[in-house]
This record gives structure tokens, sequence and C-alpha cells, in this order.
């Protein structure tokens, strides 16, 4: 297998800018390689997952009239302790996000939505963190996270608080 070098880049020196080629065309046209497409591919993951915080907010809010909590899915709260009941709402492993690093654009998402439906944000996090255990006596030492570690206990919650706006 190949593997990658890092390199700590300097800048260049205006010295060594390249003249204006002017290229009309791409190198490789052949080649599907573009933004555009990598941009609607995460943008669509994005909304799901937001869509599905949005609604996991809601229906805890309307069973405990509580505009705030810390809540989410650890792998035990899961029936086959390998998936997080995410990944079926959203479509795709939930931890993919924070692998590709998308949590931002997630939360930015749910945010929007939740504006639009008259509430103040005043807090939305998504983090990994571990959940309080089944069992009080549960052996927990394990310094992984759901990304790389299927410890049951493992898992991603969000973080929110809520304010009921004026309009
Ligand atoms: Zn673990």
């Amino acid at each position: 297998m190949e593997s990658f070098a890092f390199l700590k880049l300097t800048p260049p020196t205006m010295a060594e800018q390249p003249p204006p080629y002017g290229q009309e065309n791409c190198l490789e046209p052949g080649l599907k390689f573009n933004a555009k497409a990598w941009r609607d591919h995460f943008q669509k993951r994005d909304r799901a997952f937001a869509r599905a915080i949005v609604k996991f907010i809601a229906e805890y809010t309307d069973r405990e009239e509580v505009f705030e909590g810390c809540r989410g899915y650890a792998y035990w709260s899961n029936e086959d302790g390998k998936t997080l009941s995410w990944d079926k709402a959203i479509g795709y492993p939930a931890t993919l996000a924070f692998k590709t690093k998308r949590v931002r654009f997630i939360v930015e998402e749910a945010k929007i939505d939740l504006v639009k439906r008259g509430f103040v944000v005043e807090k939305l996090e998504l983090v990994m963190d571990n959940a309080l255990a089944k069992d009080e006596n549960e052996k927990r030492d394990c310094k992984k996270t759901a990304l790389n570690c299927k410890c049951g206990y493992h898992g991603i919650f969000v973080n929110w608080k809520l304010g009921i706006g004026n309009q």
C-alpha cells in the first residue's frame, strides 16, 4: 500500500508565481471530479441528518414539554449493538458526519430550520460522547469514541436549548 508523507509547505515568493497559462479546458476532461458534485452529495446527507435532529428535538419536546436536553443514541440503544439509531433515520452511518467533518454544516442546517419554526436557538451541538450506562457498575475505561469503537455506551448526542420566539 502506498503511504503518504506530509510536507510542511512554505508559501511561494512572488518570483515563483506561475505565468498566466490561460488554461481553457481541464487537464483531464474525462476525469469526473468537481466541487459541485461533492457539494450536492454532502448537502443531501447534511440535510438528512439535520432533519433527523429537528424531529428528535420535536419528539422530546412534545413528550417532556422541555426545550432543552442532551440526548441521543448509543450503540446499546440499538438492537444490533453495532449501529446507531441515527443511521437508519438518515440513511448512512452517523459517524461518517464526524469522519468527513460535516458536523458544523449539519448543525447550521438544523438551526436554520428551527429559526424558521419560530424558535430562538440558544444552543445546538452534535457531539460524540458516552451515554449513561444501563448498569452503573459497567466498566467504562475506554477513551475511544463511536467513530472508532463500538463499546455499547459510545454514541452521538444532541445538546440543545431553545427559546420561544416572539413572532
Ligand atoms: Zn470503546
